[in-house]
């Protein structure tokens, strides 16, 4: 079954053509600057890669490109639309709506719109896609895969915000957390790397990418996550702050006049490593320069300081753990960010095994703890289209 998976961002689209179920990659790109004169196409298919810059007017634009190429006498890798039974869609926010992937109907595109609310930045450009999508491919299943489904699993005490608590009733206001299809895939993957069934393993799932979220899974559900209401919260992040005292916006706001807009814009643009260093929100540069420049190393410091609270918190949580496992960008290749929030756990069963770690990166998967090391610590490159064109077959087949 040739699936297609797609991830409409607001002014992106990225793809990927599977073959299920054994998981082929056929083909895939990323189109971005959407709306743009140059927006970026880059497509890579049977080893080659192709790059090219022309104006791309919107998603539906975008989506006819995307179709013209994998069908392209080149550059294609199928001969018809036609053959693509099942597209895969990710959505950011299923609200409290959905704990599981779900075939799409109208009822379904009427609860992510409903959703939108509380994902102005995301929900919108993934139902573009959807709509687009259903255009575009008549004859093919939609699917929706929602970030935040799996972390439905938290417990109320978990979830809910130490607020009067007619805004969770009224609004909805509660703990959602994102990059559930990360966690989920990296807890199945380690389950099997430990040998152990998926509902018996305790694991601190850490995707550190642009965006950071950790989660405590106990016996492979989700109890807690760092991310909140929206992305915001939680982890130190490229550009967004994480956790701070509420009451800083209240100060600021006097003194220097600041409105929600300015909050907005400051937490999650101009905050997390790029506001501290001032230099820049990508964790290779700040490296680079950590041995000359204060900032750039007090923005790391921060960055591993945050994670290992968490780390140690999540321990608390979870008691028993089997795994600390990282993924993501950094995750998959910050041995300097995986050693320094895995030291000195020692007495919490954590032993880093520093040659692995420094070894471990460039998409390898593996262990990086000692033998010895009661919690292991792991490293598993995160696979959210695979993750999302399983779900898809699953449900279509
Ligand atoms: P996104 O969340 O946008 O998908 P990624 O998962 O690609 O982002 O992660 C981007 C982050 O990964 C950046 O901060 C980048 O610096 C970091 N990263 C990528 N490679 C390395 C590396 N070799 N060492 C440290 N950080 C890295």
């Amino acid at each position: 079954m040739i699936i297609l998976v797609i991830n409409c961002g607001s002014s992106s689209i990225k793809f990927q053509l599977f073959d299920m179920p054994t998981k082929k990659d056929m083909a895939k790109g990323l189109i971005e600057r959407i709306g743009e004169d140059d927006a970026k196409i880059t497509y890579k298919y049977n080893g080659e890669k192709h790059v090219e810059v022309l104006p791309i007017k919107d998603h539906k634009a975008g989506l006819a490109k995307l179709a013209q190429m994998i069908t392209d006498e080149k550059t294609g890798v199928i001969s018809s639309l036609s053959e693509i039974e099942a597209v895969g869609h990710r959505v950011v926010h299923g609200g409290e709506c959905y704990n599981s992937s779900v075939l799409i109907d109208e009822t379904v595109i009427k609860g992510i719109d409903e959703c939108a609310e509380l994902a102005p930045l995301h929900n919108p450009p993934n139902l573009m896609g959807i709509n687009e999508a259903m255009s575009m491919f008549p004859g093919a299943k939609n699917v929706a895969v929602f970030d935040t489904a799996f972390h439905q699993t938290i417990p109320d005490y978990a979830f809910t915000y130490p607020l009067p608590h007619k805004y969770y009733e009224d609004y909805k206001v509660r703990r959602y957390g994102f990059h559930g299809t990360s966690h989920a895939y990296v807890t199945e993957r380690s389950a099997e790397l430990l040998g152990k069934p998926v509902d018996q393993v305790n694991l601190i799932t850490c995707h550190l990418g642009n965006g950071c979220s950790i989660t405590a899974v106990k016996n492979g559900k989700s109890v807690d996550t760092s991310m909140g209401l929206t992305p915001l919260e939680g982890l130190v992040m490229g550009t967004r702050s994480g956790d701070i005292d509420p009451a800083i916006l209240f100060y600021l706001a006097k003194k220097e006049n600041l409105k929600m807009e300015d909050f907005d814009r400051i937490l999650n643009k101009e905050s997390g490593l790029l506001g501290i260093s001032g230099i820049s929100n990508d964790q290779r540069n700040l490296e680079d320069l950590q041995d000359t420049n204060e900032r750039a190393k007090l923005a790391l410091d921060i960055f591993d300081y945050k994670l290992k609270k968490y780390i140690g918190s999540y321990m608390a949580v979870l008691n028993d753990v089997d795994a600390i496992v990282f993924t993501g960008g950094i995750g998959e290749n910050g041995s300097l960010t995986r050693g320094k929030s895995c030291s000195g756990l020692e007495a919490l069963g954590v032993q880093i095994d520093d040659r692995k770690n420094e070894e471990t990166i460039r998409g390898k998967e593996g262990e990086i703890s000692k033998p010895s090391s009661k919690v292991k610590i792991l490293v598993v490159p995160t696979d959210e289209e695979g993750r999302i064109a399983s779900d898809t077959y699953q449900l279509v087949k």
